[in-house]
């Protein structure tokens, strides 16, 4: 094992640290708290990380992008999830999907989807499956013909036409390219009769929906959709009929430890945060970090933290080599970093007392934050039981899931 950052993840770390340090730490309150989720959206942010690379982290270098590894993802996701999380996930919607262009689209595909990505600053991408009906009953854990996935897909000689809504999409309304999940066949499993399509936001029958409001990683979008006789081409079919479970066992492992590491970042700033105030805060004749009390949550959450980071760091090499155990650490690995941070934020709240709640702290805004991930890709509990039928199965597999 070693543990030393090559060169390339120490660039990519540091360029991610001042960016937070420099851009995103001075406002970030203040957007947080702006009362609508349309003037939350940080467009100015979105354009200067694409300056820096950070938005096409994932693209292949062929199309312009940096390509870099997992574990180089999980690396700067956690210092941007330092800055803010719901700026993390806006950029990690785009590395997730970055995935997908390479893994999953043809020569064609690539040619027609990618540049305009690469081209445009603000561009970015969302990936639709949840709808009001289906929640948990997408992930996998079960796999009938009754899981009300109702978005359709029905062929019509050389397109496909879509119609229905999506509902909490991270990145959704905003993005400019989308990758959704609809039934070509409703008779069948969701894993048999499924498909992925790529569809950009300016297909006739593409109609965006609100914005939900929420407490939580504020600055990115939950947003609903709707496509009504929405027809592409057969050839915007990323994959067919029984192709997803080999599509979601390829992108599952990397995606659970980037998504781990965006909301470990939160965790490490709630932490950071305690620290200096324990030091600085006099309660008892001497800073409240001399009390054994404070100094001892201090120390569970640095303890927390560090071992949260090892295991998402070894999710994410297991997937950057493809093995077998990959999607099994990376469930695991999501599950307890948002399971740590919540507890750290939890923690920082106890060290700053009454202040943890007052605006002029940020501690308030990352419990808010820390609380998305305990359901957000996937609930804790389901990846939990996905990652336990894995374990208890004879072939490492968990049906089919994200
Ligand atoms: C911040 C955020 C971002 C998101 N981004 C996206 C996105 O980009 N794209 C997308 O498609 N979706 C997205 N989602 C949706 C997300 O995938 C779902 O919210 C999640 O899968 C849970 O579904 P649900 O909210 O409908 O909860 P439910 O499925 O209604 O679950 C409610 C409770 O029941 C439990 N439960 C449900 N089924 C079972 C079962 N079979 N066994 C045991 N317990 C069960 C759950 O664990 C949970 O405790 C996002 C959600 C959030 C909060």
């Amino acid at each position: 094992m070693d543990f030393q950052l090559t060169d390339e993840q120490l660039r990519w770390r540091d360029i991610a640290r001042d960016f937070v340090e420099q851009v995103i730490r001075p406002d970030v309150l203040r957007r947080d708290r702006l009362p609508t989720a349309a003037e939350r959206i940080p467009w100015d942010w979105i354009r200067a990380a694409d300056e820096l690379g950070l938005r096409t982290l994932g693209v292949s270098r062929e199309f312009g992008g940096a390509e870099v590894d997992i574990m180089t993802m999980c690396i700067v996701g956690e210092e941007l999830g330092v800055g803010d999380l719901g700026f993390a996930v806006i950029m990690d919607q785009c590395w997730k999907t970055a995935h997908l262009f390479k893994d999953a689209m043809t020569e064609e595909q690539q040619q027609r989807f990618i540049p305009p990505f690469v081209a445009d600053s603000e561009a970015t991408t969302a990936i639709g499956i949840t709808e009001e009906d289906v929640g948990s009953d997408h992930q996998g854990y079960h796999d009938t013909p009754e899981i009300a996935l109702h978005m359709s897909a029905e062929r019509d000689g050389d397109d496909y036409v879509l119609n229905g809504t999506k509902r909490y999409i991270s990145n959704g309304s905003m993005a400019k390219l989308y990758f959704i999940v609809a039934r070509t066949d409703m008779t069948k499993n969701l894993s048999e009769g499924g498909a992925v399509f790529v569809i950009p936001h300016d297909t006739p029958g593409f109609r965006v929906g609100f914005f939900h409001e929420k407490s939580s990683q504020r600055l990115a979008t939950n947003g609903t959709f709707h496509l009504e006789n929405c027809r592409v081409p057969a050839s915007n079919l990323l994959v067919g009929e029984g192709m997803l479970s080999e599509l979601r066992s390829k992108y599952l492992p990397g995606s659970k430890a980037e998504a781990a590491a965006t909301v470990l970042g939160v965790g490490r700033a709630a932490y950071e945060y305690a620290l200096e105030y324990a030091k600085n805060r006099v309660q008892g004749g001497k800073p409240i970090i001399e009390h054994q009390a404070v100094a001892l949550m201090l120390g569970r959450m640095a303890m927390l933290l560090d071992a949260s980071r090892l295991q998402i760091w070894k999710a994410a090499w297991l997937a950057d080599r493809h093995h077998s155990d990959a999607r099994v650490h990376g469930l695991l690995a999501k599950v307890n970093a948002s399971e740590v941070a919540f507890e750290v934020c939890r923690l920082s709240a106890e060290v700053l007392g009454g202040a943890s709640i007052m605006y002029e702290h940020p501690v308030e805004k990352y419990m808010r934050d820390a609380a998305s991930f305990l359901h957000s890709d996937g609930t804790n509990q389901i990846c939990l039981l996905r990652a336990m039928r894995a374990i208890g199965s004879q072939d490492g597999t968990d049906l089919y899931g994200f």
